[in-house]
């Protein structure tokens, strides 16, 4: 059978809807400074920048207080943010200079860790590479730390908005002038309810833009200011589940091999939240070759495996959830984050370290440059793209883009599967990433060839609904509380097959696809904002704040 190539049935960025060139409403909200997105990143940017002005002001400086906003979709802080995670506490130690780590919210030091390759029934130890090592970090919960992080910037009089997801960048000229929120309490033909809230402009001398991966005004601001990279940004589905556990898991655990194909890029992980809980995930590149390649069944497959299943029985399932990374690195990152009244920082510019699947440090310490950046930027009154440039050069020159220059190519190396690759990434560790020298080009997702051949290790799976679940059951634990009657935020493109329509229902975690006949359902309700069909399939666009998951532990 012909292969599905993801691009052909992609449509392209509503650009039309997402940059608008308007004035703001008379009644438009003004702040100095906006952070989009409430994650690690703008919120440590806000903190940072708050910090600032009560230094200066300290110091005898007559600077006013400045008004700076945060914009989150979620209905309360944390509910969209999911890591892993291992925590790497560098940039909350910079930010906090006055506080210990005991005083952050983590589970747990990482004392020990292992990893395995694993085959379907056994596994193998092997040597942690120096990528992995994470001695000296902290396991946590990202919405624990996001919504601490939130408390400390109300503290300091940052105005944080959830609830509010941004839908358009408003621009005049080539200057990013604020946004505009999405309406809310429409019904499904997009007709005003007796709940109807109309959208919300808010202004700002600077919009950072910390909407987390594949961010979609990023995306459209880099697209209409035709912003490139050497290549472009790849990204990864990852899958993860928080258990209730009847004994400790002892140290970090991170797997390779089974039950990905040999084709996929991606790995295990199990971190131990405290005593009593478990975060356990299974992440895959999304340039993965079969179409009905399946993360969250894969996901339920792992569980059963002799490594994971004992860590797991006789606990419980609290929570399910699922989120993209970018995955690119250092080739893929913008050539610039900055323009006229703009700056980018966290994952929606691609500061991840993929080797060592870490995020949350680099978007804290890019939230953080860009608020040094607006500092100085608003004190000379010139927020030009000639005066905010200076994050970019703060950035490369900061160890973010030191550490990834030295994994430049190692995602890259695993393009013609995990055998050569695991032997070209260990040759480039050994080297310090000078081997393979040059840059390993690369495609984007969207144009890798999907086989529609099915294979036996893809087998439909069966969930007993205590040990493996289903998509509906899985969104359940995601706490999902979108409305049912919500206007469809998903961007169907054309000619979509029944093989397509398989495709996207394999592809997407949280069942919002389906295949009915030879035509393709879409239940946009239960979207959690993964965003990997934004990568993959029907485009993903801001809708009613408080729509998706409601997570606690992610
Ligand atoms: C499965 C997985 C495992 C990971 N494991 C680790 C790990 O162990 N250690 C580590 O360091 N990193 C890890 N990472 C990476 C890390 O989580 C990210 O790099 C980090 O969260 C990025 O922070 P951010 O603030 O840029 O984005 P996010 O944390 O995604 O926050 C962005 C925020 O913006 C909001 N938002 C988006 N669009 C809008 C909009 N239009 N309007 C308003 N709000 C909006 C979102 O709801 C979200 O709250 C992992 C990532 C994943 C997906
Ligand atoms: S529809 Fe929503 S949940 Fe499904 S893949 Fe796309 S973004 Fe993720």
């Amino acid at each position: 059978m012909t292969p599905i190539l993801p691009r052909r049935h992609q449509r392209q960025l509503p650009l039309d809807q997402l940059i608008l060139a308007q004035e703001p409403s008379a009644e438009a909200l003004e702040m100095d400074v906006l952070f989009v997105g409430a994650g690690p990143s703008g919120l440590a940017g806000a903190i940072q920048l708050a910090k600032l002005v009560k230094a200066a002001q300290a110091a005898g400086s007559s600077m006013p207080d400045l008004n700076i906003g945060v914009l989150e979709k979620a209905g309360s802080l944390g509910e969209h943010n999911l890591s892993g995670a291992v925590i790497n506490p560098r940039a909350l130690r910079e930010l906090f200079p006055e506080l210990k780590d005991t005083d952050f919210p983590f589970r747990q030091p990482v004392s020990a860790e292992s990893v395995y390759y694993l085959t379907e029934g056994g596994s193998l130890k092997l040597p942690t590479p120096p990528t992995m090592h994470n001695r000296g970090y902290y396991t946590a919960s990202l919405c624990e730390v996001v919504r601490w992080l939130g408390e400390q910037a109300e503290a300091l009089g940052v105005n944080i908005f959830p609830g509010f997801p941004a839908e358009a960048l408003l621009v005049a000229g080539q200057t990013v002038k604020g946004v505009r929120t999405t309406p809310s309490g429409l019904d499904r033909e997009r007709q005003p309810t007796g709940s109807y809230q109309e959208p919300t402009d808010i202004t700002a001398k600077i919009t950072v833009l910390t909407e987390g991966t594949r961010g979609t005004l990023g995306q459209a601001w880099r697209e209409w200011r035709n912003v490139g990279s050497e290549n472009p940004q790849i990204f990864a589905l990852g899958v993860k589940e928080v258990w209730q556990v009847k004994r400790p898991l002892d140290r970090v655990i991170h797997t390779l091999g089974w039950p990905l194909p040999s084709t996929a890029f991606g790995g295990s992980w199990m971190y131990p939240l405290g005593p009593e809980m478990v975060s356990l995930g299974l992440v895959v590149g999304l340039d993965y070759r079969e179409a009905n390649l399946d993360v969250h069944v894969l996901l339920q497959r792992l569980k059963q495996h002799p490594l994971v299943r004992p860590h797991l029985e006789g606990g419980e399932l609290l929570e399910w959830g699922a989120k993209t990374i970018p995955e690119g690195g250092f080739y893929s990152l913008p050539e610039r984050r900055s323009g006229d009244g703009l700056l980018m920082a966290g994952d929606t510019a691609g500061f991840v370290d993929v080797p060592s699947l870490k995020g949350v440090h680099y978007a804290m310490q890019t939230g953080m440059l860009a608020a040094r950046t607006a500092f100085d930027a608003l004190q000379a009154d010139d927020v030009s793209a000639a005066s905010l440039a200076t994050y970019d050069r703060l950035v490369n020159e900061s160890y973010i883009v030191q550490d990834m220059y030295k994994t430049r190519n190692m995602r890259l190396a695993f393009k013609h599967g995990f055998v050569a690759g695991g032997v070209r990434a260990g040759l480039m560790t050994l080297t310090g990433g000078r081997f393979p020298g040059g840059r390993i080009p690369m495609h984007e997702d969207a144009d890798q060839p999907r086989s529609v051949a099915a294979t036996a290790a893809l087998a439909p799976l069966v969930p007993d609904g205590t040990l493996t679940v289903s998509k509906v059951d899985a969104v359940f634990k995601s706490g999902n509380a979108t409305r049912d009657t919500i206007p469809q935020h998903l961007l169907v493109g054309t000619d979509v097959s029944a093989e397509v329509a398989d495709f996207y229902a394999h592809l997407c975690p949280a069942g919002v696809y389906e295949r009915v006949g030879d035509e393709l359902r879409v239940n946009a309700p239960n979207c959690i904002d993964c965003k990997a069909t934004d990568v993959l399939g029907p485009r993903w666009t801001p809708r009613e704040g408080g729509s998706g998951p409601k997570y606690r532990l992610m």
